[in-house]
C-alpha cells in the first residue's frame, strides 16, 4: 500500500514512526517547509507545497497513492481543504487525523474568541504584558494593538516585519514543562496569555501554568473540522490501515 502522511505534527511522525517497519506499507511524509530545522522523519519525506488542489491530485495519481492520511495541524485548514478535494477528485481514500481541542476546566479563565483578530481585540485598549504562542501566521492584529509589551515564542523567529513593536521573541519548541512555563510567566511578569486550541501534549502545560498562578488565557478557536473520516488518534489512524489492508484484493 502506497500510503501519503500529510505531516508537520507529532501524530504524524508517530504514525511514520508505527508503519516504517510495515513491509506492507510504502509510507511517505510530506512537509510544508516552514521550520528551518525539521524533526527528523521515521519515512522518506518530500517537502514544499504541491500547488493548490490540482498539484495534489496529480501527486496523488503520479505517485500511485492507494491511502492518504491528513495528520496536519488542527489550524491547517487550507492544506486539510486541499485534502479533501483532492482526494475527492482521486477516489483516494482519506482519514484525517485531529487531535481533540482543550477544553476549559472550572480554574481556567479562558475567553473563547473565533480568529487572531477578535484575540488581538480582547486584549483591551490598556497596556498588558502579554505571552503569545500563536506561530508566526497572522501576527499583524497584533501589529494594529501596539500598547502591548509581547512575549512571543515559536519555533523559529519570525522575520522582523512581522512583529509588533514592543516584543520578545523566545525560539523554541515544544514540549514544556509546567515549572519552566510557570517560570516564564512569572519571570516575564505576564499578566494575559494568547493561544490557538491546538490540543495535545506538546504545549499544554503553559494552560496549567496558567490556571495555578490564576492567569486569564485568550483562546483562539479551530476552524471548523473537515467533512471527511475523521479520527482523534494515531492508533485509530492505524486501524484505518488495517482494515484498508484486509479488504485490499490479495495479491495487492
Ligand atoms: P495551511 O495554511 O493549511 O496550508 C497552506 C499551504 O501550505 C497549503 O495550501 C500547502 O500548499 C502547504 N502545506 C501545508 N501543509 C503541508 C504539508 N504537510 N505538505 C505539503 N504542503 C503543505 O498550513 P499551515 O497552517 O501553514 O501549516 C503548515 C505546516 O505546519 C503543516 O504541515 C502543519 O501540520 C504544520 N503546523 C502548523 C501549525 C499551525 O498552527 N498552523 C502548527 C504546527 C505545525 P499548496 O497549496 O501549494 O499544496
Amino acid at each position: 500500500m502506497r500510503l501519503l502522511i500529510l505531516g508537520g505534527t507529532t501524530e504524524a511522525t508517530a504514525l511514520g514512526r508505527a508503519v516504517a517497519g510495515d513491509a506492507r506499507i510504502d509510507g511517505a511524509i510530506s512537509l510544508a517547509g516552514r521550520t528551518r530545522h525539521p524533526l527528523p522523519q521515521p519515512l522518506p519525506v518530500r517537502v514544499g507545497g504541491f500547488g493548490g488542489v490540482e498539484g495534489l491530485a496529480t501527486y496523488l495519481r503520479e505517485h500511485r497513492i492507494d491511502a492518504l492520511i491528513d495528520a496536519t495541524h488542527p489550524f491547517a485548514a487550507r492544506m486539510t481543504a486541499h485534502a479533501v478535494a483532492a482526494a475527492r477528485a482521486t477516489n483516494t481514500p482519506l482519514l484525517v487525523v485531529l487531535r481533540p481541542p482543550w477544553r476549559p476546566g472550572e480554574r481556567d479563565r479562558w475567553t473563547m474568541v473565533p480568529d487572531m483578530q477578535a484575540a488581538a481585540a480582547a486584549l483591551g485598549p490598556a497596556p498588558r504584558r502579554v505571552f503569545l504562542t500563536v506561530g508566526q501566521k497572522d501576527l499583524s492584529p497584533f501589529g494594529a494593538a501596539p500598547q502591548h509589551h509581547y512575549v512571543l515564542r515559536s519555533v523559529d523567529p519570525p522575520p522582523p516585519e512581522a512583529l509588533p513593536p514592543d516584543v520578545v521573541v523566545i525560539a523554541a519548541r515544544g514540549p514544556f514543562a509546567e515549572a519552566d512555563e510557570s517560570s516564564l510567566l512569572s519571570e516575564r511578569r505576564i499578566d494575559v496569555i494568547v493561544t490557538k486550541n491546538s490540543g495535545g501534549t506538546a504545549t499544554e502545560a503553559k494552560l496549567a501554568a496558567a490556571r495555578a498562578l490564576g492567569l486569564p488565557v485568550v483562546m483562539v478557536e479551530r476552524p471548523p473540522p473537515p467533512p471527511a473520516r475523521t479520527v482523534a488518534t494515531v492508533a485509530e489512524a492505524l486501524h484505518w490501515l488495517e482494515r484498508r489492508h484486509a479488504a485490499a484484493p490479495r495479491g495487492e
